[in-house]
């Protein structure tokens, strides 16, 4: 079941909310900062380890960490692309992020997964065109996974909640 809710990702309570990292791992600004503020020290300290084993994050990949103080078990970050005007596979690596992070949840038994709206902050994806991504990918995702059974778009601000509403109207 695919949901859009208007709010916070930082309050939500499902199995594990999606994180729209840097390459760092190690907390920006943005829904990044805001979840790290959120969860604690024990996420940034897991990011540090993750990052000292593996070095920084590519693009479109995806890492998890326990969800220290959040309601939510887990938060999966991902590394959105820098929107660059669209010539750069900018849409295939939004893709790579969308389908990494659900082929980590399942790994992990995650059932219920709060996305924010990724790259769509400071990297400047074009939020209808990022709407579009995300939810084919998602959507053809769980029709062969059934071991999802809740996705949720967490939408911060409102031109995202109308886009990602209309989208799924329409669908
Ligand atoms: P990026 O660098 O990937 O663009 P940002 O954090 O700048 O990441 O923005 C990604 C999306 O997260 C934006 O749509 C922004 O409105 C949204 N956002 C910011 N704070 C929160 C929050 N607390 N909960 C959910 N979404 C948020």
């Amino acid at each position: 079941m695919i949901e859009v809710i208007q709010g916070d990702i930082t309050k939500a309570s499902l199995d594990c909310i999606v994180n729209a990292a840097n390459t760092s791992l190690l907390g920006g600004g943005g829904v990044d900062g805001a979840i790290h503020r959120a969860g604690g020290k024990q996420i940034l300290d897991e990011c540090i380890r993750i990052r000292n084993a593996q070095g920084n994050c590519p693009t479109g990949e995806a890492v998890l960490t326990t969800g220290g103080r959040l309601h939510a078990k887990y938060v999966i970050h991902t590394i959105g692309p820098v929107w660059n005007g669209g010539q750069s596979h900018e849409p295939e690596k939004l893709s790579s992020c969308y389908r990494n992070t659900l082929n980590l949840a399942v790994e992990k038994g995650i059932k219920s997964i709060a996305f924010s709206n990724i790259s769509t902050g400071i990297y400047g994806f074009p939020k209808d065109k990022a709407a579009e991504v995300a939810l084919k990918t998602v959507a053809d995702f769980i029709e062969k996974n059934a071991t999802i059974e809740r996705v949720q778009f967490v939408c911060f601000d409102r031109d995202n909640y109308d886009i990602y509403l209309e989208r799924l109207r329409i669908s």
